[in-house]
């Protein structure tokens, strides 16, 4: 059974990674799906395709998330297109890991703009271009729980994501929107990889029970259930996906 059939659905930061995946299984049990992206037109159109291939429904949509005025026309052209959106997944998010002293207010302010700002700017948008009964996903990250040297920046960010997932959801429950925020552990993308040596890499995915890195499939089968109705007395939640690392 199709469980999102009927269902539009804004992923952020759809073209590559986790959002990539999570566009394609979201497609795959119905929903028609728009793919953000902030330059990588070549990818999200290769999204968009694989989707189309696979006999479903989505178009690619450019928008930086971190600005204000191009969320808003993100927001108005995926209900031109589709007539409404009932799910937003805020996957779109960058990370830079450094020392705090090693870093520069650029990295601060980068960091925070598309993780904060670009979270703040979406949800801004949704309180009243969402259609009644929606759901919003939301992407925090483990190290909030790892707390981890050199994540400083990056957890912060992450911890704002949360408690802006808390608070919001109290202020959208009485038109039926439910909101929550996963929190992948390392997971196999260049978010995750780049810059790391092989060595990293496989300490870090022997520190969860299952011993292996989580695959972009791992985040996106929960965020189709979360999607769905059936999850829809699950709000405020942050919700852990990394095989019990923590
Ligand atoms: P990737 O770097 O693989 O992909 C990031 C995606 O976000 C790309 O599609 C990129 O688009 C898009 N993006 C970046 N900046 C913007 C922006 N300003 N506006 C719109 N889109 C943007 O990252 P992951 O797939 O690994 O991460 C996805 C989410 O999961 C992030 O929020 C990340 O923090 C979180 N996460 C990831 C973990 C991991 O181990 N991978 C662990 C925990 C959390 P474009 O190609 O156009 O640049």
């Amino acid at each position: 059974m199709k469980t999102l059939n009927e269902k539009v659905i804004l992923v952020t930061g759809a073209s590559r990674g986790i959002g990539a995946e999570v566009a394609q299984q979201l497609a795959l049990a119905g929903a028609k799906v728009i793919v953000n992206y902030a330059g990588g037109t070549a990818a999200a159109e290769e999204t968009v395709n694989a989707i189309i291939a696979a006999g479903g429904e989505a178009i690619a949509l450019q928008a930086d998330v971190s600005k204000a005025d191009e969320v808003a026309n993100l927001f108005d052209a995926a209900i031109a297109h589709y007539g409404k959106i009932d799910v937003l997944v805020n996957n779109a998010g960058i990370m830079i890991t450094k020392l705090l002293k090693d870093t520069t207010d650029e990295d601060f302010t980068r960091q925070f703009d598309v993780n904060v700002r670009g979270t703040f700017n979406t949800l801004r948008e949704a309180a009243t271009k969402l259609a009644d009964g929606g759901s919003i996903i939301n992407f925090s990250s483990t190290t909030t729980r790892l707390l981890m040297p050199t994540y400083s920046t990056y957890v912060a960010t992450k911890g704002a994501v949360e408690q802006l997932t808390r608070v919001f959801a109290k202020e959208v429950g009485a038109r039926g929107i439910n909101v929550n925020a996963v929190l992948p552990g390392p997971t196999n993308t260049e978010l995750f990889t780049k810059g790391k040596p092989q060595q990293v890499i496989d300490h870090l995915a022997s520190l969860n029970a299952f011993n292996r890195l989580g695959q972009p499939s791992d985040v996106a089968k929960v965020v189709v259930f979360l999607a769905g109705d059936d999850a829809k007395w699950i709000s405020a939640q942050t919700i852990g996906l990394n095989g019990a690392m923590a």
